[in-house]
């Protein structure tokens, strides 16, 4: 779970990491008052669910509230396009207004989990700021990487090796290893999977300041934070998503042309890498779990029906626990409501595999039953040709 970057802020800032003054605008004549507090100079900042917002012009210095206001209704206008949002980009209905801090350097920190190691890992380094992907790229020698113990958790002579490694000295040195121990303490106690500063800047007056920050939840421990579904802007996601999350169902979209609906996330995986060797490119999957109804089949394909990628529909259903005609009830249901005309490849087995078939047959659908997953695949790919 993602949530915004004056959020974010927030968080840090009860963990005792400075962050710049600010005040969140959700209009823009909210945008002109806040910078008017602001003494007129400041910095306004698109509120996205993704990053790369400095070099697509979501982040401005302006110089008197009349400028923050007409920027501010040019964000709100139309969606912000990202290199990390694709390109439909992504809605701003928050803007943050900050007192715009003059910045001697900026370095990158986060703290996130490596697979590799299942450790939380801290990463530094002193060339932060906009464009830290292609230092990672072009020279990783100047990106520091600290695995953390999760018995001993971060100890203070670490954070101080890093400290020094981005050059920091005297004061900010030891301001930093404070700094650090709180990141860490932020990422255990509120369950994130990541916490990135970037940039972590040195001001012009020698203090450490969080300019960016950027805090992912791990979805699995949300139930332990009572306060974080109210802190989801849902303008944000897709609205099938949405619906998906509601239902119950895993949606998950991709960017091909074949909808694909699924019982188990096994399955779906298989699904995806057959459909693939075939030449088809999945739009989408949607898994309905084990033990679906008739309903929560029929609101999958509706789902699947909405996305407008979809141009042909893959369902690849195994029926244990779930049974066959069940399926092609909630198939049949939601086709019909939708009168859709798109063609379906259906490949299912198990209990009532035959009566399943029976009924999609008779449907008066443009539906195609194969014989196994291989011929269905080729089936689908085939039709949309
Ligand atoms: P993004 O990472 O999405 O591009 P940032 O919040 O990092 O957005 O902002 C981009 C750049 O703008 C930062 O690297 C920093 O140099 C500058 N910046 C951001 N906020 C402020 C501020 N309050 N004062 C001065 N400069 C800022
Ligand atoms: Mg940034």
């Amino acid at each position: 779970m993602n949530i915004h970057e004056y959020q974010a802020k927030e968080i840090l800032n009860s963990y005792g990491i400075p962050i710049p003054r600010g005040m969140v605008a959700m209009t823009s004549d909210q945008v002109e008052r806040a910078a008017k507090m602001m003494g007129g100079r400041c910095v306004v900042k698109a509120q996205i669910y993704a990053g790369g917002r400095g070099k697509a012009g979501g982040v401005k210095l302006v110089h008197y509230p009349e400028q923050a206001q007409e920027y501010g209704k040019e964000l709100f206008s139309r969606p912000l396009v990202t290199s990390q949002t694709g390109p439909e980009g992504l809605r701003v209905r928050r803007i943050l207004v900050e007192e715009a801090v003059e910045i001697a350097r900026e370095f990158y920190l986060s703290i996130t989990l490596d697979r590799e190691t299942s450790l939380y890992v801290l990463i530094a380094s002193a060339e932060g700021g906009m464009d830290i992907e292609e230092v990672a790229n072009k020279s990783p020698e100047k990106i520091h990487k600290l695995l953390i113990d999760p018995l001993t958790g971060l100890r203070p002579y670490q954070a101080r090796k890093i400290s020094l490694e981005l050059g920091l000295t005297g004061t900010v040195c030891e301001d930093c290893v404070e700094l650090l121990m709180n990141l860490y303490r932020v990422c255990q106690e509120k369950d994130c999977s990541l916490v990135e500063i970037n940039p972590l800047v040195v001001t012009r007056a020698g203090w450490l300041m969080a300019m960016d920050a950027k805090i992912a939840f791990d979805d699995n421990a949300v139930y332990r934070h009572r306060e974080y579904p109210d802190m989801m802007d849902y303008s944000q996601l897709d609205p099938l998503e949405i619906t998906a999350g509601k239902y119950d169902l895993a949606y998950i979209k991709l960017t091909g042309s074949i909808g694909c609906l699924v019982n188990g996330a096994g399955l779906a995986m298989a699904t995806l890498d057959v459909l693939k060797e075939c030449g088809g490119e999945p739009a989408n999957f949607l898994d309905v779990g084990g033990g679906a109804t008739r309903e929560k089949v029929a609101e999958a394909f509706r789902i699947i029906l909405q996305d407008r990628d979809v141009k042909g529909v893959f369902v690849n259903i195994f029926g244990g626990i779930m049974r066959c005609d069940v399926i092609a009830h909630g198939i049949i249901e939601a086709a019909g409501a939708f009168n859709c005309t798109l063609p379906i490849v259906v490949r299912m087995d198990g209990s009532k595999v035959e009566e399943g078939k029976k009924l999609l047959r008779e449907s008066g659908l443009n539906v195609q039953v194969g014989d196994d997953l291989g011929d269905a695949a080729t089936r689908i790919v085939k039709m949309l040709g």
